[in-house]
């Protein structure tokens, strides 16, 4: 009999909770990865650079473990689907895999967990793509926090040696299964194509931790560890990169921190995946504009930091951080275009999609989240240039036509759209 070890977002191989149980079991351990067609079915865009990136990654790792004598069972088809016949073909003992805290991920985990269950195999899941769990860090009366930084108190209070430990899974490579699967099917049999996406190891940012704090809010400098596809993909174990920035920088220690807390949200609070998590603005008028939306999505709004950011993202699938908070402040604050749109949009297009942290940040900019900025803190879109990317070097790459006529004027001017947005927003709280 064998133990199946099930790789989600947790795809690397090592420091690895749960490949490490496996290992441990006693039991022959088979690797496997699902290209989950209910996932795969929603993405409407056939060339998706997450997608290349996991097939890529996949692919990396069945290297790595033939050279072991043993292989990566990769399928295609729902997990039901796949378990179903997997338990049929293998005399399966046990099944190891690692928590995830999204709503539809535990829903799926609990239905394979049944399955199991109803046949006699063993469901074991770990602790693994977080530091600490949502149920782990909590008010002294048991509730869930809703505000970052004591959340981020209790969570670095918390921190020790012990959270941070890895898994020494090489160790045991030895009782990994001694198969070979056949081929990795391929992008187009998946039903995806090839994109300009090519994967590269990640490695810990020893160059930017440094001077993190001072440069991470500069478009245009190499100020942030672009570690967060990995992150998402868990080609980089979180323990490892804690440990690391608790030795070398607090600033992204805390950073790491705030993933944690969206994901406490998330999970504690469902509800937000559809609601604001602050009922009371629920009844805001937006405009939802169809052509403003376009105008936003396709960088034409004549804001050059805003079209800068939009570009970047449709080009490259990825925005610094900084120009994310400046482009949701304006689609709804200045065009008063519902945050959901912008989410939904993010969630099509960023490399790093997360749903807590896309969701909990994009209600963080137009203020209805929790720990939200207040709804009155408009940010102006020409002086975030003013401070962020004062020489326009940032801009210019992204929007070189913009001293020459063909570049749009500003779709809203703002201090108009700035009185517009309060209006609304305090209609809004009058109303409730
Ligand atoms: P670094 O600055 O190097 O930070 C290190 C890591 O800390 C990141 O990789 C990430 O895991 C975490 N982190 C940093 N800032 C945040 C934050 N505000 N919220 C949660 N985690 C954070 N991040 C995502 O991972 N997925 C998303 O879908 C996502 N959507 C966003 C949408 C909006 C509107 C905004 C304003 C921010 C969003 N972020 C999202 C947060 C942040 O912009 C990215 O994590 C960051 O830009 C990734 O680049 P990096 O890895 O170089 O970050």
């Amino acid at each position: 009999s064998v133990a199946i070890c099930w790789f989600r977002r947790d795809l690397r191989l090592n420091d690895h909770a749960a490949l490490y149980h496996a290992l441990r079991s006693g039991l022959p351990v088979l690797p496997l990865f699902i290209f989950d067609t209910t996932i795969l079915s929603r993405l409407e865009d056939k060339a998706d650079r997450r997608v290349d990136m996991i097939h890529q990654v996949v692919g990396g790792l069945q290297e790595q473990l033939r050279t072991l004598g043993s292989d990566m069972l990769v399928a295609h088809g729902t997990p039901e689907e796949v378990f179903r016949h997997l338990l049929q073909e293998y005399n399966v003992a046990a099944v190891y895999a690692n928590r995830d805290y999204e709503p539809a991920a535990i829903e799926r985990d609990n239905t394979i967990a049944a399955i199991c269950t109803a046949a006699g195999i063993e469901y074991h899941n770990s602790k693994d793509q977080v530091i600490f769990e949502p149920q782990e860090i909590l008010k002294d009366d048991g509730t869930p926090y809703t505000v970052y930084t004591p959340y981020s108190k209790r969570w670095l209070a918390r921190l020790n040696p012990f959270f941070l430990k890895a898994y020494p899974v090489e160790q045991y490579f030895s009782a990994l299964l001694q198969f070979r699967d056949k081929q990795l099917p391929s992008l187009q049999q998946l039903g995806f194509r090839k994109t300009d996406f090519t994967y590269k190891a990640p490695e810990l940012p020893h160059q930017v931790i440094a001077r993190y704090g001072e440069t991470r809010d500069f478009p245009a400098v190499e100020g942030t560890s672009h570690l967060a596809p990995h992150l998402r993909f868990g080609t980089i174990s979180i323990r490892q990169l804690a440990a690391f920035a608790q030795k070398k920088n607090l600033v992204y220690l805390k950073e790491l921190a705030w993933r944690e807390f969206f994901m406490s949200i998330l999970f504690h609070f469902p509800r937000v995946e559809q609601h604001p998590f602050k009922q009371a603005y629920a009844g805001i008028k937006w405009r939802n504009s169809e052509a403003e939306f376009d105008a936003w999505r396709k960088g034409q709004t004549g804001y050059p930091m805003v079209d800068a950011g939009m570009r970047e993202l449709n080009t490259t699938g990825t925005m610094h951080n900084r120009v994310r908070m400046v482009v949701a402040s304006f689609l709804t604050k200045h065009l008063l275009i519902n945050w959901q749109w912008g989410e939904a949009y993010f969630a099509k297009k960023l490399m790093d999609f997360d749903l807590s942290a896309n969701n909990g940040n994009w209600q963080w900019a137009a203020g209805c989240g929790c720990d939200s900025a207040p709804y009155f803190r408009v940010f102006n879109p020409s002086e975030q240039v003013k401070k962020f990317d004062p020489d326009l070097k940032y801009i210019r790459k992204w929007v070189p036509e913009l001293d020459s006529l063909s570049y749009p004027q500003p779709i809203v001017e703002h201090s108009f759209a700035r009185d517009r947005a309060l209006k609304a927003y305090k209609e809004a709280l009058n109303n409730q």
